[in-house]
C-alpha cells in the first residue's frame, strides 16, 4: 500500500505561559512512501516522529493536511478502519492472555462478512507465529518470555490481520544490544517476506541505516532529507544531517573558501572552485583521511587506538569544533608510533562543506551546476 502525506502539520497548544506560541510537532510534511518498502523516520528525540506516526495510524488527528493510503483519503478514518498493524516500544501485550490469545485478539473483533471461524483464526495465528518464529511459545503468558520474544508476539499480533501498512515506533528500544541487532534483522526479513509497506520510527541512525530502503531525516518537525541510506550518508544536504548520520561522527572544522581553495587553518586542503570567498563549516568523515607524507592537511596527534582491521588516529586542531578529531585508517598503513603530528591527504567525496549561517551544503549546489 502506497502512503502519501500532503502538507501534514500537527500543532499542540502551548502549556508554557512565557511562550504561548503553539508547539508545531510536525511541520508541513509532504512524503510518498512507496508500496512494499521499509522506510525509517529518523531524528533526535522530540523531532516529531511519534506524532507523525500517530497521525498515519489515526491515533492523532492532523491540524492540517491529508493522508492517503493508495487512492483512499484516510485522514478522517479511525485507526481500526485503516488496515494497519501497530507495534510500540513497550510491547503492550495483554498479560493475562496466552501468546496464542494475544495474537488472535485482533481477529476476534472482526464483524459482519469479515468474521472468521475458529479454524480460520487458528490458521492465521499459526501463520503469523511461524513468520516471527514463536510457534513453540503459543501456550505461554507474556511474562514467561524474554523481551525479544515478547516483541515478536507484538509483531505477530500486528500482522495477523494482514495489514496494508505496518507501523513501528522504536520497537527495539527496550531490547539489549544483541537482541536489538537480531530483532532488527528479523523485522527486515519479515517485511521482505510479507512485502508489507512498513514505517519504522527510530532515533538510532545505525538501526535506520541498516534496515531501510529509504530514510527520512527529521529535525524539529521538518522533513530534512529523504533517500537511500547510503545516498543520504554520502550526500548530506545539511550540517545537521551530516552530523546525525555516521559513527564516529563527522569531524567538523571552521574553514574558509578563498580563491577557489578550501582552507582549514593556514592549510589549503582541497581545490574548491565555483564559490565566492566565505567562512564555512567543513565536515570530514573519519574515513576521509589518507595518511600521506606530503598531504595537505595535518593535525596534532593525541593518541592512536588499534582496532584490528582499522586504526583510529585521535587528535586536535585549533579549528576543530568538537573535543577530538577521529581519523579511521586501514591497519595496513604503517603508523609511526613516535610521531606527534599526522599528515593526510583528504578524500574529496568524504569532505562536505556547509554554509556558515544556514548549514546548507555547498557541494550539492556545485554538483547541480555540473
Ligand atoms: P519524537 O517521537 O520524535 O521523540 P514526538 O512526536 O513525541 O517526538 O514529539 C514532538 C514534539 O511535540 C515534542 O516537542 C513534544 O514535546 C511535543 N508533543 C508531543 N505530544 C504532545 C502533546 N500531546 N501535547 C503537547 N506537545 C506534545
Ligand atoms: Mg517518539
Amino acid at each position: 500500500m502506497e502512503v502519501v502525506l500532503q502538507h501534514i502539520t500537527k500543532r499542540f497548544p502551548s502549556r508554557d505561559k512565557n511562550n504561548p506560541a503553539d508547539v508545531i510537532a510536525v511541520n508541513d510534511f509532504d512524503l510518498t512512501i512507496p508500496d512494499g518498502k521499509l522506510v525509517c523516520l529518523l531524528g533526535p528525540s522530540g523531532c516529531g516522529k511519534s506524532t507523525l506516526l500517530n497521525m498515519i495510524s489515526g491515533l492523532a488527528k492532523p491540524s492540517d493536511g491529508h493522508i492517503f493510503f493508495g487512492d483512499v483519503d484516510v485522514t478522517a478514518l479511525p485507526p481500526e478502519n485503516r488496515g494497519i498493524g501497530l507495534v510500540f516500544q513497550n510491547y503492550a501485550l495483554y498479560p493475562h492472555l496466552t501468546v496464542r490469545q494475544n495474537i488472535r485478539f485482533p481477529l476476534e473483533n472482526l464483524k459482519g462478512d469479515r468474521k472468521l471461524s475458529k479454524e480460520a483464526m487458528e490458521e492465521k495465528v499459526q501463520e503469523a507465529a511461524k513468520l516471527v518464529q514463536i510457534t513453540q511459545y503459543l501456550e505461554r503468558k507474556p511474562s514467561e518470555l524474554s523481551g525479544g520474544q515478547q516483541q515478536r508476539v507484538a509483531i505477530a499480533r500486528a500482522l495477523v490481520k494482514g495489514p496494508g501498512v505496518l507501523l513501528l515506533d522504536e520497537p527495539l528500544s527496550n531490547l539489549d544490544a544483541r537482541l536489538r541487532l537480531q530483532t532488527r534483522e528479523e523485522i527486515r526479513r519479515i517485511q521482505q517476506e510479507t512485502g508489507v509497506t512498513t514505517i519504522f520510527v527510530t532515533h538510532d541512525q545505525e538501526e535506520a541505516m541498516s534496515i531501510s530502503d529509504e530514510i527520512i531525516v527529521m529535525e524539529t518537525g521538518f522533513k530534512r532529507q529523504v533517500g537511500h541510506p547510503q545516498e543520504v550518508y554520502d550526500h548530506p544536504c545539511s550540517l545537521f544531517v551530516a552530523k546525525f548520520l555516521g559513527t564516529p561522527q563527522i569531524n567538523v572544522f571552521d574553514g574558509r573558501i578563498a580563491g577557489g581553495k578550501l582552507y582549514i587553518g593556514d592549510e589549503a586542503v582541497l581545490d574548491f572552485p565555483g564559490f565566492p570567498d566565505q567562512e564555512v563549516n567543513v565536515g570530514i568523515r573519519p574515513e576521509g583521511f589518507i595518511p600521506a607524507e606530503n598531504g595537505a592537511f595535518s593535525f596534532e596527534r593525541s593518541s592512536v587506538e588499534v582496532m584490528g582491521r582499522d586504526v583510529s588516529i585521535v587528535g586536535k586542531h585549533p579549528a576543530f569544533q568538537g573535543a577530538s578529531i577521529r581519523a579511521i585508517v586501514s591497519s595496513l598503513n604503517k603508523i609511526d608510533t613516535t610521531a606527534t603530528v599526522d599528515r593526510f591527504s583528504l578524500v574529496p567525496e568524504k569532505v562536505h562543506v556547509f554554509d556558515k549561517n544556514t548549514g546548507a551544503v555547498l557541494t550539492l549546489a556545485a554538483k547541480e551546476k555540473e
